[in-house]
């Protein structure tokens, strides 16, 4: 372990990656800090795509400079990250859906994207195998898709040819101020004095934060995915429809879950955020399904509170790896074969989960926190940080070295969630162990 580094991350996904990547190219000396390995949990379990169609408006500037960046990544990178621009298209059920994303093209147009709706012929001419009727369609050639397996991988090799140092099974504790700002982080195998901090935690943030007196609204949702073996004649652009999505992988394989099918733990934070979430959960409440059970429980039991002396959480799970729903696989598959009879030759290669980190209102928080000068947090990326990655990344070197922003960092702000300005922290050695902060 190094004494010192320009910049400390904490967390080796793509979001911890892709900043050391930029830092290190800026000539900074960077540390990251894996508890687990790299890409072990969110950023290896996606589904790979990479788009700007269907984004949040404010979120659509992020998404164009990232697709900037994808494109020339395995270039930057001198490796494969399997990104290829292949077109993504969400086939429409009715004339509502339609309307919809009729309104979401005025902000297309307005970022120049060549997202545009299409006409039932022409979505039989792109998707020949189709079996089903859909009486629209809405299409973003220019987006694309990357290899989970291999894009961060690709991305921490790039980092440390540069210079950037990436230790794995090293979870951070936490992190000292001095004069109430940054000055070192506690790592299990020692200190390392820095006093720039980016919290890269994925679903892990949350409970990082409340160690150090930050309340970071933050909930976790269950995906469940899986792949096929090659499949010849299926098609090359990625889609969803109502209830299945399927992109082609770099091996002729397919990645394929069923579209906004989610599981939810109901956890000791499902309340304490409650009236947070509840105007998501109003809006997206039909894609989730609620499980009440063991989780509840593990997590009340589970430290909120430790001091930087003690082992913390984070060296207690090393990789979070939950259990895939063989029904919601199975009835994705199913949905799946409907409409595109070809998968129903497909053999299953890999099933498996990830727990998405969602914040209330599904934008990611790329932000300084004004609570402790010197410590940033780039999370919650509700499910699309994969292709946003690059951008965020980017955003987050620029800000930690206070050089002019890829894009408006404003709508990631923390502040927008009412946090990060409250009370300082006390983080110290054998800490009290108060109760939560929210
Ligand atoms: C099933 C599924 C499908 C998805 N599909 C897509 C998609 O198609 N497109 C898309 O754009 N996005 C998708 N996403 C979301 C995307 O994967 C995530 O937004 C992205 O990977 C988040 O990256 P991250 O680096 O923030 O988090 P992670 O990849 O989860 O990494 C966080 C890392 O921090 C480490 N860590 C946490 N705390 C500590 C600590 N104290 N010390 C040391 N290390 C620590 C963890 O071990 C972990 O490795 C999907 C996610 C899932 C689960």
């Amino acid at each position: 372990m190094p004494r010192s580094a320009d910049v400390v991350v904490i967390g080796a996904g793509i979001i911890g990656i892709c900043t050391a990547l930029f830092l290190a190219r800026r000539g900074r000396s960077v540390l990251v800090c894996e508890k687990g390995r790299i890409a072990g949990e969110q950023s290896s379990r996606n589904w790979g795509w990479c788009r700007k169609m269907g984004r949040d408006p404010v979120e659509i500037p992020l998404a164009i400079a990232s697709a900037r960046l994808w494109e020339g990544m395995n270039a930057l990178v001198e490796g494969e990250t399997g990104f290829r621009r292949t077109g993504i298209l969400y086939l429409c059920r009715n004339d509502r859906e339609i309307a919809k994303y009729e309104a979401w093209l005025d902000h297309a147009r307005r970022h120049g994207l060549d997202s545009r709706l299409i006409s039932e012929t022409e979505i039989a001419t792109l998707l020949p195998g189709l079996a089903s009727r859909w009486p629209g369609a809405l299409l973003t050639p220019s987006d694309g898709r990357a290899e989970p397996a291999l894009a961060t991988v690709a991305m921490a090799k790039a980092a440390a040819r540069l210079g950037a140092r990436i230790v794995e099974s090293c979870a951070v504790r936490g992190v000292e101020t001095a004069a109430g700002a940054v000055d070192a982080v506690v790592t299990e195998h020692g200190a390392v004095r820095t006093r720039r901090v980016v919290l890269a935690g994925g679903a892990w943030s949350r409970l990082f934060c409340g160690n150090l007196g930050i309340a970071f609204p933050q909930l976790k949702v269950l995906g469940s995915v899986l792949r096929t073996k090659p499949l010849p004649g299926a098609p090359d652009l990625a889609v969803a429809g109502a209830d299945f999505a399927f992109r082609k992988r770099l091996d002729g394989g397919y990645t394929i879950a069923q579209k906004n099918a989610n599981i939810a733990h109901v956890v000791p934070d499902s309340f304490r955020l409650f009236f947070r979430f509840l105007p998501a959960f109003r809006s997206e409440g039909n894609d989730i399904r609620l499980r009440f059970g063991r989780p509840f429980f593990d997590e009340l039991r589970s430290a909120k509170r430790w001091g930087l002396d003690e082992a913390s959480p984070f060296e207690r799970q090393r990789v979070l790896d939950p259990a895939p729903s063989q029904r919601i696989l199975a009835q994705g598959l199913r949905n799946l074969t409907r409409s595109f009879p070809v998968f129903g030759d497909a053999r299953i290669a890999e099933q498996w989960a990830g727990a998405i980190d969602v914040t209330p209102d599904a934008i990611p928080v790329i932000s300084p926190v004004g609570q402790i000068p010197g410590f940033f947090i780039a999370s919650g990326f509700s499910g699309h940080g994969f292709g946003v990655a690059p951008a965020a990344g980017h955003l987050m070197t620029d800000l930690v070295s206070g050089e002019t922003p890829i894009v408006d960092p404003q709508p990631y702000s923390l502040l927008r969630l009412g946090a990060g300005q409250s009370r300082v922290p006390k983080a110290q050695p054998g800490g009290p162990r108060s109760a939560e902060v929210d």
